[in-house]
């Protein structure tokens, strides 16, 4: 099954912490993260949440432990979580520690709003004794006053600041079980603080653009932002902040590092040719069909949808399986060869069923299984095409010639024969 090809940036080295049963940092595989939209009260709708979190791809889920009534629902949930519960805490220290007695397996404080140096002492102490890690999340919206003031804003010297600040603080209790986060809405400001943050601790980094809003602008500010410091070889767990159903936070942040071969696939990659004059079908529609059908099966795998069999296999030839129409037919291939070809109505039942079968048997027991005579057949099919179609089927060399007759009349009428 296909797995993206590696980054060559080698990932920048961090310690290890464990949010239950998860590692972070350390080479251990960057980990997904998103957050209950629920009240965490409600027991049964914030883990009905966060099952539907985890199936989209969430390693790790947070909640917000603002209340009592949170604290005591996160007692509930954590022992029937699938995943790691981190609690969210802004100004309340008795949150924190409520939260540490309901079992979580990690917390979130924000600096800038729980700023008593003996309260954060204290959580740090209770969090070591129970050997549970925090994470430090700064956040450029809610800076602490006072070091916004000494650097004049939120800048990125002043975020990690936030962070080396709440770290010394940890230190002083022996605590060291740390994640570090340096969020910012603007992308370029969020890079340079991670980059900063980086530079300046060994601790595992929690990416994120911050209150990125709603897709698809959101969806892009957020991959803009943690894309491009994965692909520096910084970040050990990422979050998507959007304003829209967490699944959908999951599932891009899943997306993502399946797309940068940072995780194994575990949903479907489905590509689709732009189509252009020679497609011989509608291959929005066929496209659109297909990646229903294949993500409802829930199939791990690449899967090409051609426009046309003069290209299309060539062209996907990477992909675990594919389809590519012909004249009135339609070519199954696997990993670039003709294994069927079918009647264009069936295409994509047909290739549904054999990424049914693959996911069951195997690549290489699929290829040994190509009907005889499915090549040729292809083959025969393919000259037809550029027979009919012709070697320009999207008719450029025509209209290169038209330019040129165009220009050269242009030419002699202006008398310009330089
Ligand atoms: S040449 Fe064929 S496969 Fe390539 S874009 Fe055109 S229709 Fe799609």
């Amino acid at each position: 099954m296909a797995r993206a090809a590696a980054l060559s940036t080698a990932r920048k080295a961090t310690r290890r912490i464990m949010l239950g049963n998860v590692p972070v940092g350390d080479g251990a595989p960057v980990s997904v993260q998103s957050m209950t939209t629920t009240k965490t009260a409600n027991v049964d709708g914030t883990l009905q949440q966060i099952y539907a979190l985890a199936a989209a791809g969430a390693d790790i889920v947070r909640c917000t432990c603002n209340e009592v009534e949170a604290a005591e629902g996160l007692a509930r949930i954590v022992p029937r979580s699938p995943v790691p519960i981190v609690a969210d805490i802004h100004f309340h220290v008795e949150m924190a520690l409520a939260a540490l007695e309901a079992g979580v397996h990690g917390l979130r404080l924000n600096p800038g709003n729980l700023r008593k140096p003996a309260e954060i002492k204290l959580v740090a102490s209770e969090a070591r004794d129970r050997g549970v890690p925090i994470r430090i999340g700064v956040n450029a919206g809610s800076l602490h006053p006072e070091i916004a003031k000494r650097f004049g804003g939120a800048t990125p010297e002043a975020l990690v600041e936030s962070a080396r600040q709440e770290l010394a603080y940890f230190a002083e209790v022996d605590f060291h079980d740390v994640k570090i986060s340096v969020k910012a809405s603007n992308v370029p400001l969020m890079i340079e603080s991670y980059r900063l943050a980086s530079e300046t601790f060994d601790c595992p980094l929690h990416l994120g653009v911050t209150e990125a809003g709603p897709p698809p602008a959101g969806l892009l500010k957020a991959t803009a932002g943690i894309a491009t410091l994965l692909a520096e070889g910084i970040g050990d767990t990422i979050r998507y902040s959007l304003t829209a159903d967490p699944v959908e936070e999951a599932r891009a942040g899943r997306q993502l590092l399946e797309a940068l071969g940072l995780r194994e696939r575990k949903g479907l990659d489905l590509i689709a040719c732009p189509s252009c004059g020679r497609a011989e079908i509608d291959v929005i529609t066929v496209a659109k069909q297909a990646q229903e059908a294949l993500e409802e099966r829930k199939i791990p795998l690449q899967v090409a949808v051609m426009g046309c069999v003069v290209n299309g296999p060539g062209e996907a030839r990477e992909a675990d399986l594919g389809i590519a129409a012909g004249r009135h037919k339609g070519h199954l291939f696997i990993k670039g060869k003709i294994v069927r070809v079918v009647p264009e109505g069936e295409m994509v039942d047909a290739l549904v069923a054999e990424a049914e079968r693959i996911v069951a048997e195997g690549i290489e027991a699929r290829m040994a299984a190509a009907e005889a005579g499915a090549e040729d057949e292809s083959e025969a099919d393919r000259r037809d095409l550029l027979r009919t179609q012709g070697s320009d089927a999207n008719r450029s060399e025509e209209v290169v010639a038209r330019i040129r007759r165009q220009l050269a009349g242009g030419k002699e009428a202006s008398g310009d024969g330089t």
